[in-house]
């Protein structure tokens, strides 16, 4: 079943399945899209390693649990020297990618974006997946340039791909609420519409389980089904759910009841058949577990993102599942797949 030869689903019928539809019925769907997509029944995953450089925001959006105001005590900037054995240690484990970003920090500038991004490539040979949409914005305002002109600028000092943070979900009516100082929706699809019209490569994210419904869900889809459709830019769509944990908007939640396995599977399962124009859809270990990243394979899901040497962000919900790379084959291959290393492009490194 090639892509042109699937049914593409209307809003409306996604919102009845996604209200409606039978879990299982979801899943097989789901499942028999994945394996149209990828018939091999590989599953990839790709090591690298989280870097946030700081953790001083001053969006402080109410479902983040990582950010600090730039006096607080445990308020961070990574200097150089830590930055880059950071990464040694990522080169030396295997790993083709750093993922970094960080808060939006007061006292930086475009010049220190430059400079960081200069001096990585100039020391080391890894594919800088960096700055998620807000941060485009807040380089690019500061600097009083366009989105398009700061990415050009950042792609020549360095910057490979960009990873679809701080999309949450996309719809202002919820981000007013979760994350009033964040940029809009079309802020976000602007971004990654002007990365990819400069030949960039970038994910598509979604976390959903905080205060968003059903429709708010579907408008996310098909939002970045709408920008696929035009740049077929987006290499991967990753949806996880809200962490609650030591987030103001937790404490704000007085009836709140945390995503359930079921709840994760149905909107997995969504994606993959919504997203008719995706190729890859990751599983989410970091904030599901193994285990159920494991069923997530067989509702749609063909990729296991990354192995995360580090990951800071969900940790500070409170919520940490610590995996090898040997665990992340092992979970793989004992679903049923053949698992394999990736890079930043879903090209295969390497089999086991
Ligand atoms: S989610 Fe990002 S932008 Fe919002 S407070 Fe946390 S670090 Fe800042």
């Amino acid at each position: 079943m090639k892509k042109a030869e699937r049914n593409r689903i209307s809003k409306r019928r996604a919102l009845t399945m996604l209200k409606n539809a039978d879990l299982l019925e979801l899943g097989v769907e789901a499942e028999g899209i994945r394996k149209a997509l990828h018939p091999e029944g590989i599953v990839t995953f790709i090591v690298d390693r989280n870097i946030n450089y700081t953790n001083v925001c001053i969006n402080k959006c109410r479902f983040c649990a990582f950010w600090r105001d730039k006096d607080a005590p445990d308020a961070y900037l990574l200097d150089e020297k830590t930055l880059f054995e950071k990464i040694e240690e990522t080169i030396e484990l295997g790993g083709t990618q750093i993922l970094i970003q960080g808060g939006l920090h007061p006292s930086l500038d475009i010049n220190y974006y430059v400079k960081l991004l200069s001096s990585i490539k100039k020391r080391f040979d890894i594919n800088v997946h960096g700055f998620s949409p807000p941060e485009i914005c807040y380089i690019a305002d500061s600097a009083d340039l366009t989105i398009r002109e700061t990415l050009v600028i950042l792609r020549e000092a360095g910057l490979d791909s960009v990873p679809g943070g701080g999309a949450e979900i996309l719809s202002d009516r919820v981000r007013e609420i979760l994350s009033p100082k964040k940029i809009k929706s079309s802020r976000w699809l602007t971004v990654m519409e002007n990365a990819h019209r400069i030949g960039m490569r970038t994910t598509a994210t979604m976390m959903f389980g905080s205060i968003e419904s059903p429709e708010d869900i579907i408008e996310h889809l098909d939002s970045i089904r709408a920008l696929q459709d035009r740049t077929g830019g987006f290499t991967a769509f990753i949806p996880w759910s809200f962490q609650p944990g030591n987030t103001e908007l937790s404490r704000g939640l007085s009836q709140y009841t945390s995503v359930t396995a079921v709840d994760y599977l149905r909107v997995l399962a969504l994606s993959r058949i919504y997203l008719d124009n995706f190729d890859n859809i990751q599983a989410s270990w970091v904030t599901q577990g193994l285990k159920l990243a494991q069923v997530s394979l067989r509702f749609g899901a063909n990729d296991f993102g990354s192995t995360m040497i580090e990951e800071n962000v969900v940790a500070s919900t409170g919520v940490s599942y610590r995996v090898s790379k040997e665990d992340i084959i092992n979970a793989i291959r004992s679903s049923g797949f053949r698992p394999a290393q990736r890079d930043t492009y879903y090209n295969l490194i390497k089999r086991f």
